[in-house]
């Protein structure tokens, strides 16, 4: 089969009201809000690097760690989320902010190259003593996106250029040659960042520094991180940071024998993005049985319903299988999007369906939950449960999730479909246009529906000459009786491979090819290892988690309600609620809580009637405090 590769962005223009509305919001609101927070928290001005260094804004834990030293991603990330803004419309506003950052890290780049504000302005003498816990290469990641970001969209090379130079630092430095450090960074990052540049420049040595951060990552006796720890002369061998374990960072065995998804979750998706772009590029089939291996692990044991990663606050990470507790979920935004690129260059290794369902799971879900109505507020952690208490975010000690989530919506038109040089693959849907070159031809397509609200959709296929291709339409994995028909013929849907119906034909300007995905409300039931589940549903639409929240199911906490299992699950459409959205409505029983005097009683309690009204979760928290639940307890 012909090997499927992303589509630049920019060349999908979103047109249906779902997606619209996002990239509007992030475009307009969140991403100039987001510039005002990093002047607001002190973060640009730590690039200008005065002397002697001001007093840190985040004084540093006992072990020595403060979070100001990875401030340069949150720059990077923020550049690399404008200039995504930038490719949908140019704005000076923004181009002058972005020139400014740039002119302050030309300015304090080192003689040799070296580019990271934290040790130039703070510890000038220590660069690369300690890649275990202070994010050198991590920072140069994020740099780098941002930098190859800008070029893409303006054509401007000085940023570029500046990073270029820093990464001949960095191959300087490092390696397996005579007198370099064979290090690698704590936080992978900077390996997914490089093979972005190789894709840029089809200039090998970034591919092969890639390769060799993959390669060394876990290589032991002797562990990286322990040569640099007697280095520095510390006698502890792992510090409280790290979680006491290499497994935090995935570096406790190297990446090729790994098979259990462990430690922080950030880490993890970051490093299987790269894996599995490396794998592509070099055909390592190694690397990409560790791809496969490490996703049906995730999917089988470790994911939230939510397409939430990482149950654990404690290491922001992953625990044993089935850990999935609803109230305390982590599931940082961060890594729900970091899902999202995995998730992308799995199904670019292979085309199956299985990735785009979760890379869809995790956009509808767990990623968008991240970024509030208003385009300002945000969650970092994203429990499926709340008392009330939590609330969103206007920014964060560590504003991570912040630009992950901007940068993702800004360039989501990247998603939705992909291209061979004798196909187009539709994932996502949800009304675009766009115009790519298919078989030597341009092809314009247009596909129209208000997805994820309803399944049917409508694709017009305008090749510029009569074409043979293959269009190809994901049927959803949640979907069962889709239906689908070209200028009114029926086709076979039983003929899909891997998610995916193909049509070849000779296509001609004026076809119409209808989707028709049913997608009515089901009720979804986990693994019985998920005690936390045990005895309860999650309600889905289509691509779409739902929740109980408080203000739409007045008379007390959403906990007290349960769904009988013969109850109907019906839809309402709102259009006064969000701009327009579909509800889901059940006659259910809800615990009377009126006639309690104590904490515990030997007299059941009493139900009544009540109808239970959910939303789609990541709207949730969006109407003020509440409590919410995702599993509602199903009774007989
Ligand atoms: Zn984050």
């Amino acid at each position: 089969m012909s090997r499927y590769s992303p589509v630049n962005f920019p060349d999908v223009r979103l047109e249906g009201q779902f997606w619209h509305e996002r990239l509007e919001t992030v475009l307009t609101r969140t991403i100039p809000s987001q510039h005002a927070k990093l002047a607001e928290n002190t973060i640009l001005a730590s690039l200008k690097l005065p002397q002697p260094p001001p007093p840190l804004r985040f004084p540093r834990h006992a072990n020595g760690f403060t979070v100001q030293v990875f401030w340069d991603s949150d720059v990077g990330k923020w550049i690399e989320a404008a200039s995504y803004a930038l490719a949908h419309r140019r704005d000076k506003d923004i181009e002058d902010k972005i020139e400014a950052i740039v002119d302050d890290f030309e300015k304090a780049q080192a003689p040799d190259g070296y580019l990271n504000c934290w040790y130039l302005g703070h510890e000038p003498d220590k660069r690369w003593t300690n890649l275990r816990d202070n994010h050198e290469m991590y920072n140069a990641g994020h740099l780098l996106e941002g930098a190859i970001a800008y070029f893409r969209v303006t054509g401007r090379r000085r940023w570029l250029d500046i990073m270029e130079r820093y990464l001949e630092h960095i191959y300087s430095v490092f390696g397996t040659g005579p007198g370099q450090k064979r290090g690698y960074d704590g936080h992978e990052e900077i390996e997914l960042a490089l093979m972005k540049l190789y894709y840029l420049t089809s200039d090998r040595k970034h591919l092969d520094f890639a390769t060799y951060l993959i390669n060394e990552r876990g290589r032991q006796p002797p562990h990286y991180f322990d040569v640099e720890r007697e280095a520095r002369g510390e006698a502890e061998k792992l510090q409280r940071y790290t979680q006491g374990n290499y497994e935090y960072s995935q570096s406790h065995k190297p990446v090729r024998e790994q098979d259990k998804v462990v430690g922080h979750a950030v880490r993890a998706m970051y490093l299987y993005t790269a894996m599995a772009d490396l794998a592509a590029e070099i055909g390592d089939a190694a690397l990409k049985h560790a791809c496969e291996v490490l996703w049906d692990d995730v999917m089988e044991t470790k994911m939230y319903v939510t397409a939430g990663l990482g149950p654990s606050a404690q290491n922001e990470g992953f625990t044993h299988d089935f850990d999935l507790p609803n109230q305390t979920a982590y599931a940082e935004t961060c890594a729900s999007v970091a899902l999202i690129f995995w998730a992308q260059r799995m199904l670019h290794l292979d085309l199956d369906g299985k990735y785009a369902d979760i890379l869809e799971l995790a956009m509808f879900n767990g990623a968008l939950s991240g970024l509030s109505r208003d385009g300002e507020q945000y969650f970092y952690a994203n429990p499926l449960e709340s008392d009330g208490t939590p609330t969103r975010w206007a920014w964060h000690t560590c504003p991570c999730c912040t630009m992950n989530v901007s940068r993702l919506v800004a360039s989501v038109g990247g998603y939705f479909l992909s291209t061979a040089a004798d196909g187009v693959a539709f994932h996502l849907y949800g009304g675009i246009d766009t115009e790519l070159e298919i078989a030597g031809t341009t092809v314009a397509l247009r596909e129209i529906s208000t997805y994820p609200w309803s399944g049917a959709i409508t694709i017009e296929v305008d090749p510029a000459v009569p074409t043979i291709f293959d269009l190809k339409l994901r049927i959803p994995g949640w979907c069962t009786g889709a239906g689908v028909s070209v200028n009114g013929t029926p086709v076979d849907v039983s003929g899909a491979v891997n998610g995916y119906l193909t049509i070849n034909r000779d296509w001609f300007k004026g076809d119409v090819v209808k989707l028709d995905l049913p997608m009515p409300p089901v009720r979804l039931y986990a693994h019985p290892g998920v005690i936390m589940d045990a005895g309860r549903i999650a309600l889905k639409r289509g691509p779409l988690v739902y929740c109980l929240e408080e203000i739409d199911n007045p008379g007390g906490r959403v906990q007290r309600l349960k769904l009988p299992r013969s109850a109907e699950l019906r839809t309402e459409t709102r259009a006064d609620l969000f701009d327009g959205v579909v509800t889901l409505k059940a006659d259910a029983l809800a615990i009377r809580e009126g006639d309690w005097q104590t904490l515990y009683r030997s007299t059941p309690p009493q139900d009544e009637t009540a109808t239970l009204t959910a939303l789609p979760y990541y709207l949730w928290a969006n109407r003020g405090q509440g409590s919410m639940v995702v599993w509602v307890p199903e009774v007989q």
